[in-house]
């Protein structure tokens, strides 16, 4: 069996961690937070003390951090995953980033000697326990060869999509679609209670449209339960559309669509609503003023 490593044991990373170590493989794991590797360790993972340890000890490592800023601070700073890597092993980042940092990112753990992939996913918690994320990867095609039947215990489809970059920017174009419905979902939700009808009876007429698809299905019940458990946190859906919004500046869109929809979740960011579910979004579209410590939220938002 090969020997693993994954660091950023977050609401994704720890379901995708479990699914390879559940597969008989040998585990090492790093999170900023100690606490939160405790669960995999009880399953048999070796905790390190830091990100360069897990990368020394494995031959490929798997990364699921929360942003650029972590992204850089884990790979690149001291004890950081760069310094434990060399020729042979591989680094497979799955975090949803930008382009630019991705192949700042790749040059760094190239120049010790190892091969880099980035592998964004598509899909949620659910998915991440399921193992059926769809994996959009891009780089070094020799490691996405070598990482696929590791990838396969996390998801139910993968792409290679060329040169590393190209990955991270299929992510923030789904993202970026995802954002502009969930905000034109919430819009519509608001304006038919305005108007006396039934949230509920809503969803039902979308569903049987042309308009029904999954997201909908899977949030509209819970967001009119008023139930905002984070699948997928707030802050990292607009973390993605700011992200989506500078590679359309660098590329001469403007993409006033995803503009709006990033507006309206800084707002939602900024009243307190960050780790609540990005469905969130609808307590501001609905005309709520929640307060710092006014989070909401009842329990599960499904995903
Ligand atoms: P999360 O639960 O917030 O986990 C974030 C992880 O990043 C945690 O392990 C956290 O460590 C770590 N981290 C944050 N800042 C750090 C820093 N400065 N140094 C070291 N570690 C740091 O987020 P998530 O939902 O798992 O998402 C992870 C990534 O997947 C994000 O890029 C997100 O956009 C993407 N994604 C999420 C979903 C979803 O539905 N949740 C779906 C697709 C893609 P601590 O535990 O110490 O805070």
């Amino acid at each position: 069996m090969a020997k693993l490593g994954f660091l950023g044991l977050g609401i994704m990373g720890a379901p995708m961690a479990r699914n390879l170590l559940t597969a008989g493989h040998s585990l090492h794991v790093w999170n900023r937070t100690a606490d939160r590797s405790a669960p995999l360790a009880a399953a048999g993972a070796a905790v390190c003390g830091g990100p360069g340890e897990v990368c020394a000890a494995a031959d490929i490592t798997f990364v699921m951090l929360s942003d650029p800023v972590a992204v850089r601070a884990v790979h690149l700073g001291p004890g950081g995953a760069c310094s434990g890597l060399g020729g042979g092993k591989g680094l497979v980042d799955m975090s949803t980033i930008d382009p630019a940092t991705s192949r700042e990112m790749a040059a760094a753990v190239r120049a010790t000697g190892a091969r880099y992939l980035e592998a964004p996913v598509s899909g949620s918690k659910k998915p991440a326990e399921d193992g059926t994320l769809v994996i959009l990867a891009a780089g070094d095609r020799d490691l996405y060869d070598e990482a696929g039947a590791y990838l396969d215990l996390m998801g139910k489809l993968r792409v290679f999509l060329g040169e590393v970059g190209q990955g991270a920017r299929m992510k923030l174009v789904v993202n970026m679609v995802m954002g502009g419905m969930m905000t034109a979902f919430g819009e519509g939700l608001a304006l038919a209670d305005r108007s006396g009808l039934d949230p509920s009876v809503l969803l039902d007429v979308l569903a049987a449209g042309a308009l029904a698809n999954p997201m909908f299905a899977g949030k509209g019940p819970a967001i009119c339960a008023d139930r905002f458990a984070p699948a997928f946190p707030l802050k990292h859906m607009q973390k993605d559309l700011r992200l989506a919004l500078v590679l359309g500046d660098e590329l001469g869109l403007g993409l006033p669509t995803a503009a709006a929809a990033n507006a309206a979740f800084i707002r939602a960011r900024d009243a307190g609503l960050a780790d609540l579910d990005f469905s969130a979004v609808c307590r501001i579209l609905r005309g709520e003023r929640p307060g710092g410590n006014d989070p909401g939220g009842k329990g599960p938002a499904g995903n």
